[in-house]
């Protein structure tokens, strides 16, 4: 019967020295329910949904089965949490094994919520079904807005519940990525292995996610000069959908620049860049204006970790490394440019763009604007009812605009069709987001499901978005999202 359900694992982590990852034996829990399955995911991955969501498929996603050709280990790295250097580890993961897809492809597919592992210290390796639901919605919308991210395929109920500020219903979510090797995997290699250790790491990861560069006599440094420029690209991707992930340490950084783990994370509603949702994120370190600032932090930390590998003189090694970093920050902002510049319909370039792009944040900041809708309002040139729209410095803007518009060939047409393509219809609200988990609490998975379905193909522009665009009633309370995982 596991064949029937399409398994085609192929563990090469754990080729690894065993200094990377623990042999975890099952936590069984006590009634495993699955409550959401990801279709078109785990066709993707050549999985058979009906035999996953029968009784063994179920117990599989539970954590209760093993595997014939499964890895079932956890992974250890260690990172820097809010800056501070820590050792870390799945406390409460296992990697059920990387699954090779009909394309080819590999993923990890990873049990989130499974039960104490040796990295676990103090906590009981389990998950509260509230933020798994919560990283399935994120994460499917992520990908729905084609922003590398790992993905989610289940979400199953335990039947136990968990101990947090209050009893808490146990849940399970199975993970897709494709890997798990963190910036934080470096830093673990690097402060507790050996050179060769950390070089055997840097190796499988050149061979796992960049196969093309994997023999080049410089390999170390393209594979810190791709992290880089990878990273550029993602948190500009963050930035221009109004992203905020929330705990950017560097054991949440992935080696392939996917987003990952999906805890106090959110989208930005009214523009403001001091944006911070997180209620453990007191000092604004991963506030949204940060973001391209704290990747850049972690990217160093990652290029630390490189410098045996770079030069056998340390003093040069350095210099290659900062020289690498150094050229983030304008990898970042050409990317954040050109998805902007994409955003007001722009397609050729002028010296003029930043400040156009830049008046209309700042208009926006002032008014308080909602800043997907911003971008809605001005591709479909409707909704202009907000004080905003009908300022007279809005009004000085848009001519400016318009006649930027009429500096390149393409047609007004075209023009609209590159907006569309390049604003969101919707993102995941907060209080959609809190909506949909308050119904699946309660047993209610259809709200849940409408939303991903309305989430996952976010550039439709379709009439059953519409509803899914409006903003929550004003609240006095800001918006803040919990790490009670
Ligand atoms: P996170 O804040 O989700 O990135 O997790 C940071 C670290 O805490 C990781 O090593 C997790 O595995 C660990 N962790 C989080 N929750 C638990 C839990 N309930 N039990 C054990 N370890 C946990
Ligand atoms: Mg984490
Ligand atoms: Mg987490």
């Amino acid at each position: 019967e596991v064949i029937e359900m399409g398994w085609n694992l192929d563990n090469s982590y754990i080729t690894l020295p065993k200094i990377f990852f623990s042999k975890i034996n099952l936590n069984p829990v006590r009634s495993p329910k699955l409550v959401i399955l990801n279709y078109p995911l785990a066709k993707s991955l050549g999985l058979n949904s009906d035999a996953l969501e029968g009784y063994e498929g179920v117990s599989i996603l539970a954590g209760n089965k093993t595997i014939e050709d499964g890895a079932f280990i956890a992974q250890a790295y260690a990172g820097h949490q809010f800056g501070n250097f820590t050792m870390l580890g799945d406390g409460r993961a296992l990697l059920i094994g990387e699954q090779i897809t009909p394309l080819d492809e590999r993923y990890d597919i990873q049990l989130k919520g499974s039960g104490r592992t040796p990295y676990s210290r103090g906590g009981d390796g389990r998950a509260v079904l509230g933020p798994m639901l919560r990283e399935y919605i994120i994460s499917e919308a992520m990908h729905g807005l084609s922003i590398p991210t790992t993905r989610s395929l289940a979400v199953v109920k335990t039947g136990e519940s968990v101990i947090r500020e209050s009893k808490k219903e146990g849940a399970i979510l199975t993970r897709v990525a494709s890997s798990h090797i963190r910036f934080g995997t470096f830093e673990y290699a690097s402060k507790f292995g050996s050179t060769n250790q950390l070089k055997e790491l840097a190796d499988y990861s050149l061979k796992r996610h960049f196969p093309n560069i994997k023999d080049d006599e410089n390999k170390y440094l393209n594979l810190l000069n791709e992290v880089i420029k990878s990273h550029a690209s993602l948190v500009s991707k963050w930035q221009t959908v109004g992203f905020i992930h929330g705990v950017m340490n560097t054991d949440n950084m992935t080696i392939s620049g996917e987003t990952i783990d999906y805890g106090p994370c959110a989208f930005m509603d009214n523009y403001n860049p001091n944006t911070v949702f997180s209620s453990i994120d007191i000092k604004g370190r991963y506030a949204y204006k940060n973001q391209p600032i704290m990747a850049e932090w972690n990217l160093c930390r990652f290029a630390e970790t490189l410098l045996p590998l770079l030069h056998e003189n340390q003093k040069d090694a350095i210099k290659i490394a900062q020289d690498a970093i150094s050229n983030f920050s304008e990898l970042y902002y050409l990317n954040w440019l050109s998805k902007m510049r994409s955003k007001l319909g722009i397609f050729n370039e002028e010296e003029q763009d930043k400040a156009i792009i830049e008046d209309l944040l700042n208009m926006m900041e002032k008014y308080s604007e909602d800043y997907t809708n911003t971008f809605l309002t001005l591709t479909f040139n409707k909704n202009k009812d907000k004080d905003m729209f009908n300022s007279t410095e809005f009004d000085n803007w848009y001519k400016v605009w318009q006649e930027r518009l009429k500096r390149q060939p393409q047609s007004k047409e075209l023009v609209h069709q590159l907006m569309k393509e390049s604003n969101p219809a919707v993102i995941p609200r907060n209080h959609r987001v809190e909506e949909a988990i308050a119904a699946g609490d309660k047993g209610d998975f259809s709200v849940m499901r409408k939303l991903l379905d309305v989430i996952s193909r976010p550039y439709e522009h379709s009439k059953d978005q519409e509803e899914y665009a409006k903003l929550p009633k004003p609240s006095n309370c800001p918006y803040r999202t919990f790490c009670g995982t």
